[in-house]
């Protein structure tokens, strides 16, 4: 039922932003649009199949199976059902934002990070465009967390669809207009600000590592504001990994870190 709701949640947010970015696409990119959606949804039902094989029900199950035995901090302190669900939906974000600094720091872990990286385009479909190994390593440090801390599951469930949701968005090739992107972006994480993350430019790329919320890039010092050479000119990718072909070949960016 959780796959049920989390799956028909990332697709209605797909089908908003495919729309909105077939009538008004921010940028042009070389490469065809069919072709990078099919290859990057076939990337996440490959990583879909690893994360059931090699974590099972994965965070959703460790927080109902941590709520059955009454495992955790939270259970442990008996804090009322909002406290756990609030306390939840917040170490979870800022856990995966302090988890996205790691895959930018630390080499082998970015050789994983970089297939989201390398992508020459920055569209919706960019948002699922990840390696089965980051996939799986983010599955099991959610699942620590969860147990340790006994994170309720429908904060698990919440937390993961506004996720998706906020990836999908703010990876859009889709511009807001100034005034309201700036209003937008004290409380969502938008397109221009994402994609400073996606320039090819280093000092860049290494920053603006939220998924959701902009808060955690504000006081850890990691936010930018805009790209250097501005939003239309920037370069989006790599600049050691530009070639077109490559760069949406599924078995190239499964085997990419290993190269
Ligand atoms: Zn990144």
């Amino acid at each position: 039922m959780d796959d049920f709701i989390r799956l028909s949640c990332f697709l209605a947010v797909l089908l908003l932003m495919l729309a909105w970015e077939g009538r008004r696409p921010f940028r042009r990119f070389d490469q065809s649009r069919l072709r990078r959606l099919s290859i990057h949804l076939g990337l996440m039902l490959f990583n879909f199949a690893c994360l059931r094989l090699l974590s099972g029900g994965g965070a959703y199950f460790a927080a109902l199976y941590a709520e059955q035995r009454q495992i955790g901090l939270l259970h442990l302190l008996q804090t009322p059902p909002w406290l756990g669900i609030a306390v939840g939906l917040i170490v979870l974000d800022f856990a995966i934002y302090l988890q996205h600094i790691v895959f930018h720091r630390v080499p082998r872990l970015w050789r994983l990070h970089k297939v989201h990286h390398v992508d020459l385009g920055f569209d919706a479909s960019t948002a699922i465009r990840f390696h089965p190994g980051e996939m799986v390593l983010s599955m099991y440090y959610k699942v620590l967390l969860v147990l340790a801390l006994g994170i309720p599951p429908i904060a698990v469930l919440s937390f993961e669809i506004i996720l998706n949701a906020c990836a999908l968005f703010n990876h859009g090739n889709v511009r807001i207009p100034q005034a309201w992107e700036w209003r937008l972006r004290c409380l969502l994480i938008t397109p221009d600000m994402h994609r400073v993350h996606h320039s090819s430019d280093p000092s860049e790329t290494n920053s603006n590592y939220g998924f959701s919320v902009p808060l955690w890039d504000f006081l850890c010092g990691t936010y930018r504001a805009a790209p250097r050479l501005g939003h239309a000119r920037m370069e989006i990718g790599l600049s050691e990994e530009r070639d077109p072909v490559s760069n949406l070949s599924l078995r190239r960016l499964l085997w990419l870190p290993f190269t």
